[in-house]
């Protein structure tokens, strides 16, 4: 269906931010004040975000900020979550895709979790012609990037 993302992506973000963590995140939104159309399946959509974050969440340190970024570009949109955790170190990154992947077992295996969470996130936005990818520097933090086609004007109301 068609949706705003904009406006679907605020919604998934305040429920984040209405719990407490241990760590005393900070939850930075840097998103247009208007809407920005996407065709999707928002069930999906919402659990791609929620891992995304979720992830970010459980790999921040003491008083992290984890920042929520979306902008157009290249015709895309292009939507960011960055944290200021453990990072991945370079060679993995890539792999964090693969199912059942986790970047350090010993480190991992407290937090929890199947190791499938990106892996069904790449299956997901890629069925919604996006791409997923990430980038990150050990000990300085993680970035998940999202791009997905908008829905232009010139196409009326395909809904
Ligand atoms: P699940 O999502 O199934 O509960 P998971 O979170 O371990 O388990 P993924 O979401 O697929 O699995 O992530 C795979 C691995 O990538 C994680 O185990 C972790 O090692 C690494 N990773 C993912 N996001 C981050 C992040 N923001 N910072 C550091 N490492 C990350
Ligand atoms: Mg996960």
């Amino acid at each position: 269906e068609k949706v705003d993302f904009i406006y679907f992506f605020n919604h998934i973000i305040d429920r984040f931010e209405m719990n407490k963590y241990e760590q005393n995140l900070e939850f930075v939104r840097k998103l247009p004040n208007n809407s920005h159309w996407v065709w999707m399946d928002k069930d999906k959509m919402t659990q791609v975000l929620d891992n995304v974050i979720s992830n970010a969440i459980k790999y921040s340190p003491n008083g992290g900020v984890i920042t929520l970024e979306t902008e157009i570009k290249d015709r895309m949109l292009l939507t960011k979550v960055s944290d200021q955790g453990v990072g991945i170190p370079k060679e993995q990154v890539e792999r964090i895709f693969d199912r059942f992947y986790r970047v350090d077992k010993a480190r991992t295996r407290k937090l929890g979790g199947t190791g499938l969470g990106l892996a069904i996130a790449r299956e997901m936005i890629e069925a919604h012609d996006g791409k997923i990818w990430a980038e990150s520097k050990e000990g300085k933090g993680t970035t998940i990037y999202i791009s997905l086609p908008m829905m232009h004007k010139k196409w009326g109301n395909a809904s």
